[in-house]
């Protein structure tokens, strides 16, 4: 299997290539060149199947045979056991045919977990058998640098150094990051804000001449195809567990980066049956104003109750407009030009498309705080405020009750205590029991000034 860029010009790659690539040098992401088909019969024939084993099933074809069965196996089912739940993604009845997917049972409560746990163990795989060794480098403002950490801590060959803006993330999350003392993990406080942090990490790909001749750089940012590609695999379990594939189901995602919802329009393009994908957006709410109104323009940034979704770019929204425009590379390279200088908007035939794939909406911070607190009272059920917006848009863009819905759940509640209280929750939702002593837990972490050849320094000395 070749995976090729969305621009057009970069070069094709293999399965191992473009994992550890990350962007293309043409500026944009790598694609399968063909996605792989499953019939009716191959999918029903996975019912029952334990998490990690359809797991196997699902991602096979895209590795196609570049790593062994058994080798791939043994990745899966390591990335998995450290879930705390046997069911590793379980599904929560809200109301008649309404459903929420608890993808928090990782180890850092939030659903980044089953790209990240899979992607270092993947990456290890591969560098052990090139003799390779690579250094991660990644700017966070929350939850993607804890997983991130969590899914390099054991890796023989990799370095990670996390940078996260000084006083400017939750308690919860700095301490998920810092009370990890693996020696390759270093977590480095800027004393800045967190565009200064990816400033910091993108001039170091830039330039990576800081580094020893044997080391580069490697991302685990969504751009990355091994993170979709993991997560198609919970839209299968969903579905199997619903009574799919021999009936329909649908999907409401609360969406940043578009990362999450694109891995389930990859299940449809397998062959799952899927009748409506619901982008779920707050007030940064790109994606939904491009598919209500076609307006793809740029926004400033609005800081909300659900700061994992606040982005302006959604970055993996490209390898949709890939397809939608044909796979035409030309076209997507003047398309993001565009967008870049502050505006575009798509051709009539593609948004055709893209409105017959996806339903949008859009849920600012008051009414997500109601969602929380109607579902507390209603059923007893604590919603996270992401996971919030994704369900007020299932019941504000479902066509009917007759076919299930299932409400990604994309973080722990307890990880966002502000959003809680403001609902009238009395007091900060208690962390699962295995973390309950996160707040005793011994931090390891580097203050440092907002000076990239300070932060360049620091990384070279500690490999
Ligand atoms: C990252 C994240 C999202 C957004 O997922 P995308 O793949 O970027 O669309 C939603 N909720 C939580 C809790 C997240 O951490």
């Amino acid at each position: 299997m070749h995976y090729i860029s969305t621009r057009g010009q970069a070069p094709a790659l293999s399965f191992e290539e473009a994992v550890l690539t990350g962007l293309a040098t043409d500026g944009g992401l790598y694609v399968p060149e063909n996605i792989p088909q499953f019939s009716r019969e191959q999918i029903a024939a996975w019912a029952g199947l334990p998490y990690n084993e359809l797991a196997f099933e699902v991602i096979k074809p895209f590795v196609d045979g570049e790593i062994e069965d058994a080798d791939l196996k043994d990745i899966i089912d390591r990335s998995y056991q450290t879930f705390r739940h046997s069911a590793v993604a379980p599904l929560v009845q809200l109301e008649n045919n309404l459903w929420v997917m608890e993808l928090f049972h990782g180890p850092t409560l939030a659903f980044k977990d089953f790209a990240l746990q899979f992607l270092g163990n993947l990456f290890d795989h591969l560098l052990e058998k090139r003799g390779q060794k690579v250094v991660v480098m990644g700017a966070t403002s929350g939850d993607t640098g804890s997983a991130a950490i969590e899914g390099c801590k054991r890796c023989k060959n990799i370095d990670i150094f996390i940078l996260h803006p000084h006083n400017r993330v939750s308690d919860v999350q700095r301490r998920q990051m810092t009370s990890i003392l693996e020696p390759n993990v270093h977590n480095i406080a800027l004393e800045g804000n967190f565009d200064d942090c990816q400033n910091m990490v993108k001039a170091s790909f830039a330039d990576q001449s800081f580094l020893p001749e044997d080391r580069q750089l490697a991302a685990v940012n969504s751009i990355n195809w091994a993170r979709i590609m993991a997560q198609v695999v919970y839209y299968f379990h969903a579905a199997l567990s619903l009574g799919g594939p021999h009936r329909a189901v649908s999907f409401s995602v609360p969406t940043g980066n578009f990362g999450d919802i694109f891995a389930g329009y990859i299940a449809k393009q397998m062959g799952l049956p899927i009748e409506q994908l619901v982008i779920a957006t707050n007030a940064n709410d790109v994606l939904h104003r491009c598919i209500s109104n076609n307006d793809f323009s740029k926004q400033p940034l609005v800081h909300s109750l659900s700061p994992s979704m606040d982005i302006m770019i959604s970055s993996n929204f490209e390898r949709l407009l890939f397809d939608l425009y044909n796979r035409d590379g030309e076209a997507i390279r003047q398309l993001m030009s565009d967008f870049n200088n502050g505006q575009a908007s798509m051709e009539e035939t593609a948004l055709a498309k893209a409105r017959e794939l996806f339903s949008s909406y859009r849920c600012d911070d008051d009414r997500m705080v109601e969602v929380i607190a109607r579902e507390y009272d209603n059923s007893d059920y604590l919603l996270d405020p992401h996971t919030a917006t994704g369900v007020d848009a299932a019941r504000a863009c479902r066509r009917g009750t007759d076919v299930p819905m299932v409400c990604l759940s994309t973080a722990h509640p307890a990880k966002f205590p502000e959003a809680v209280r403001k609902a009238g929750y009395p007091q900060d939702p208690p962390l699962p029991h295995h973390m309950a002593d996160l707040f005793e837990r011994k931090e390891r972490y580097t203050v440092k000034d907002n000076d990239l050849k300070t932060i360049q320094e620091f990384v070279a000395r500690n490999l």
